[in-house]
Protein backbone atom coordinates (compact mmCIF):
# COMPACT_ATOMS: atom_id res chain seq x y z
CA UNK A 1 0.00 0.00 0.00
CA UNK A 2 1.32 3.26 -1.23
CA UNK A 3 2.26 5.31 2.41
CA UNK A 4 3.27 8.58 2.99
CA UNK A 5 6.17 10.47 5.71
CA UNK A 6 7.59 13.55 6.04
CA UNK A 7 10.59 13.90 4.24
CA UNK A 8 14.09 13.74 5.89
CA UNK A 9 15.92 16.80 6.57
CA UNK A 10 18.00 16.79 4.08
CA UNK A 11 15.38 16.98 1.57
CA UNK A 12 14.10 20.18 3.46
CA UNK A 13 17.95 21.44 3.34
CA UNK A 14 18.54 20.65 -0.68
CA UNK A 15 15.33 22.15 -1.35
CA UNK A 16 16.27 25.78 0.72
CA UNK A 17 20.03 25.59 -0.96
CA UNK A 18 18.99 25.08 -4.28
CA UNK A 19 16.17 27.28 -4.03
CA UNK A 20 18.53 29.84 -2.77
CA UNK A 21 20.75 28.94 -5.75
CA UNK A 22 18.96 29.11 -8.60
CA UNK A 23 15.10 30.61 -7.77
CA UNK A 24 15.11 33.23 -6.23
CA UNK A 25 13.91 35.82 -6.26
CA UNK A 26 11.03 34.02 -8.58
CA UNK A 27 10.20 31.91 -5.58
CA UNK A 28 10.98 33.96 -2.94
CA UNK A 29 8.23 34.08 0.09
CA UNK A 30 6.59 30.72 -1.49
CA UNK A 31 6.05 28.05 1.05
CA UNK A 32 7.54 24.82 -0.69
CA UNK A 33 6.90 21.19 1.59
CA UNK A 34 8.49 17.36 0.70
CA UNK A 35 6.93 14.23 1.20
CA UNK A 36 8.12 10.93 0.65
CA UNK A 37 5.94 8.58 -0.61
CA UNK A 38 6.34 5.11 -0.54
CA UNK A 39 5.41 1.59 -0.81
CA UNK A 40 7.20 -1.23 0.62
CA UNK A 41 5.67 -4.29 -1.08
CA UNK A 42 5.80 -2.50 -4.38
CA UNK A 43 7.71 -3.67 -7.51
CA UNK A 44 6.49 -0.84 -9.86
CA UNK A 45 7.17 2.77 -9.31
CA UNK A 46 5.38 4.64 -6.50
CA UNK A 47 5.27 7.94 -8.63
CA UNK A 48 4.19 8.21 -11.88
CA UNK A 49 3.25 11.29 -14.00
CA UNK A 50 1.00 11.12 -17.05
CA UNK A 51 1.41 7.34 -16.99
CA UNK A 52 5.18 7.11 -16.57
CA UNK A 53 7.74 6.56 -13.65
CA UNK A 54 8.32 9.75 -11.89
CA UNK A 55 11.06 10.15 -9.39
CA UNK A 56 9.66 13.07 -8.11
CA UNK A 57 6.11 15.53 -8.33
CA UNK A 58 5.22 19.08 -7.66
CA UNK A 59 2.12 20.23 -6.91
CA UNK A 60 0.38 23.28 -6.57
CA UNK A 61 -1.80 23.67 -3.47
CA UNK A 62 -5.26 24.52 -3.91
CA UNK A 63 -6.49 27.51 -2.42
CA UNK A 64 -8.77 25.62 0.37
CA UNK A 65 -6.25 23.82 1.36
CA UNK A 66 -3.88 26.88 1.62
CA UNK A 67 -6.37 28.61 3.94
CA UNK A 68 -5.82 25.02 5.71
CA UNK A 69 -2.05 26.32 6.33
CA UNK A 70 -0.68 23.78 3.82
CA UNK A 71 2.34 25.03 1.88
CA UNK A 72 1.76 26.87 -1.08
CA UNK A 73 3.19 23.95 -3.28
CA UNK A 74 4.15 20.35 -2.08
CA UNK A 75 7.18 17.94 -3.80
CA UNK A 76 6.32 14.49 -3.48
CA UNK A 77 9.51 12.32 -3.82
CA UNK A 78 10.45 8.60 -4.26
CA UNK A 79 11.39 8.05 -1.16
CA UNK A 80 13.46 4.45 -2.20
CA UNK A 81 15.00 6.09 -5.22
CA UNK A 82 15.76 9.29 -3.07
CA UNK A 83 18.16 7.33 -1.02
CA UNK A 84 19.67 5.30 -4.13
CA UNK A 85 20.91 9.64 -5.67
CA UNK A 86 24.20 10.97 -5.21
CA UNK A 87 23.81 14.69 -3.49
CA UNK A 88 24.53 16.27 -7.23
CA UNK A 89 21.16 13.97 -8.15
CA UNK A 90 19.71 15.22 -5.51
CA UNK A 91 19.83 18.63 -6.08
CA UNK A 92 19.59 18.12 -10.06
CA UNK A 93 16.16 16.84 -9.23
CA UNK A 94 14.90 19.55 -6.72
CA UNK A 95 16.00 22.43 -9.18
CA UNK A 96 13.83 20.07 -12.13
CA UNK A 97 11.11 20.15 -9.37
CA UNK A 98 11.50 23.95 -8.29
CA UNK A 99 11.84 24.62 -11.96
CA UNK A 100 7.95 23.69 -12.35
CA UNK A 101 6.93 26.26 -10.42
CA UNK A 102 6.14 29.59 -11.76
CA UNK A 103 4.71 32.88 -10.38
CA UNK A 104 1.84 34.35 -11.93
CA UNK A 105 2.52 38.17 -12.70
CA UNK A 106 0.31 40.80 -13.63
CA UNK A 107 0.30 41.55 -17.09
CA UNK A 108 0.68 45.19 -16.73
CA UNK A 109 2.80 45.55 -13.65
CA UNK A 110 4.94 42.09 -13.57
CA UNK A 111 3.98 42.29 -10.03
CA UNK A 112 3.13 39.21 -8.40
CA UNK A 113 -0.28 38.00 -7.60
CA UNK A 114 -1.86 36.27 -4.77
CA UNK A 115 -5.07 34.07 -4.20
CA UNK A 116 -7.66 35.00 -1.94
CA UNK A 117 -6.03 33.74 0.69
CA UNK A 118 -3.13 36.41 0.17
CA UNK A 119 -0.93 33.18 -0.93
CA UNK A 120 1.21 34.29 -3.97
CA UNK A 121 -0.15 32.61 -7.05
CA UNK A 122 1.58 29.76 -8.85
CA UNK A 123 1.45 28.23 -12.26
CA UNK A 124 3.27 25.30 -13.53
CA UNK A 125 5.52 25.65 -15.74
CA UNK A 126 6.19 23.18 -18.51
CA UNK A 127 9.32 21.31 -19.86
CA UNK A 128 11.72 23.01 -22.76
CA UNK A 129 11.20 19.62 -24.60
CA UNK A 130 8.83 16.61 -24.34
CA UNK A 131 9.78 13.50 -26.18
CA UNK A 132 7.35 10.75 -27.05
CA UNK A 133 9.55 8.69 -29.46
CA UNK A 134 9.08 4.71 -31.04
CA UNK A 135 12.35 4.01 -31.32
CA UNK A 136 10.77 1.50 -34.17
CA UNK A 137 9.17 3.99 -35.67
CA UNK A 138 12.74 5.63 -36.11
CA UNK A 139 13.88 2.19 -37.33
CA UNK A 140 11.71 1.79 -40.21
CA UNK A 141 11.41 5.45 -41.39
CA UNK A 142 14.41 6.99 -40.40
CA UNK A 143 15.33 10.70 -41.13
CA UNK A 144 11.37 11.05 -42.18
CA UNK A 145 10.18 10.18 -38.87
CA UNK A 146 9.23 12.48 -36.00
CA UNK A 147 11.54 10.81 -33.64
CA UNK A 148 14.72 11.15 -35.67
CA UNK A 149 13.73 15.10 -37.33
CA UNK A 150 12.99 15.82 -33.52
CA UNK A 151 16.10 14.58 -32.48
CA UNK A 152 17.88 16.48 -35.04
CA UNK A 153 16.01 19.59 -34.71
CA UNK A 154 17.17 19.32 -30.62
CA UNK A 155 20.69 18.81 -31.58
CA UNK A 156 21.08 21.75 -33.66
CA UNK A 157 19.68 24.09 -31.23
CA UNK A 158 21.05 23.08 -27.91
CA UNK A 159 24.30 21.27 -29.79
CA UNK A 160 26.06 18.81 -26.73
CA UNK A 161 24.12 20.18 -23.85
CA UNK A 162 22.30 16.39 -23.90
CA UNK A 163 24.18 14.53 -26.21
CA UNK A 164 27.86 13.46 -25.16
CA UNK A 165 29.21 13.08 -28.61
CA UNK A 166 32.86 13.65 -29.28
CA UNK A 167 34.17 16.68 -30.39
CA UNK A 168 35.31 17.05 -33.64
CA UNK A 169 38.93 18.19 -32.44
CA UNK A 170 39.18 15.92 -29.50
CA UNK A 171 38.84 13.23 -32.70
CA UNK A 172 41.28 15.03 -34.81
CA UNK A 173 44.32 14.65 -31.61
ZN1 LIG B 1 9.27 17.69 -14.77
Amino acid sequence: MKSYSAASDDVIRTIQRVREQHHSPDLDGVTIAALFIFDLEATEPVLTHQGYPAQAVTRITPTRDRALGIADAVVVIDRSNWLTLSARKRDALIDHELMHLERVLDEETELSLTDAVDRPKLRIRRHDRRLGWFDAVAQRHGDASPEVRQAKQMIAETGQLYFDFERPEARAA
